[in-house]
């Protein structure tokens, strides 16, 4: 750790004078999304402040998940419970599937990621556990062929959902991480 920027020491010298000067005050809201809408959109640093300013959202209009791909892995994963939760507690009624051109996890290459995984120490004998006990480590960290195609697949999956009320509606979206341009895919209004 010698010579290593410390950064969360950093980042909390910031963060007392934020508080300290009152800085929070042009993000005051209520836990309530305004827009009644839920976003799942994928942790790419380009679409950070991109994708609310693109999309005219403020604090408070929305709620936000995030991960790897915008992907939704599983059916009664943490990102299919995160929906639940917005549509049934926070009377969301529009949930939008936000991937984007240029993602890392389109295309990925997982003997690559795995091979990185060993060499930073993880013993080969733990991927063998792993194996044994019915996890496929390239299968999990897989991603997608084309961005296109796994929007529609979550978006069909979020529509089909058995906890999803019937009448939420799903769209399906790709933005440009340059310019924010977005693409309709699923447009869940028709
Ligand atoms: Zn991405």
């Amino acid at each position: 750790m010698k010579n290593k920027i410390r950064k969360l020491d950093k980042l909390l010298k910031y963060n007392k004078s934020f508080v300290e000067g009152k800085k929070y005050e042009k993000y005051e809201t209520s836990k309530d999304p305004d827009k009644k809408i839920v976003i799942l959109s994928c942790m790419d640093t380009r679409l950070t402040d991109l994708l609310p300013k693109s999309m005219n959202l403020k604090n408070g209009d929305a709620k936000i998940i995030k991960n790897a791909g915008a992907t939704i892995m599983h059916p009664f994963g943490s990102i299919m419970r995160s929906i639940i939760v917005a549509i049934y507690e926070f009377e969301v009624d529009e949930v939008l599937i936000v991937g984007h051109y240029g993602c890392g996890m389109c295309n990925l290459n997982t003997e690559d990621l795995l091979n990185k995984i060993l060499q930073r120490g993880i013993p080969a004998e733990t991927v063998t556990t792993l194996s044994n006990a019915g996890i496929n480590i390239l299968k999990f960290l897989h991603g997608f062929e084309s961005v296109e195609e796994s929007i529609q697949d979550s978006v069909s999956l979020v529509k089909n959902h058995p906890l999803v009320p019937k009448e939420i509606i799903v769209h399906g979206l790709v933005m440009c991480p340059e310019t924010g341009k977005i693409d309709v895919v699923v447009d869940g209004y028709k």
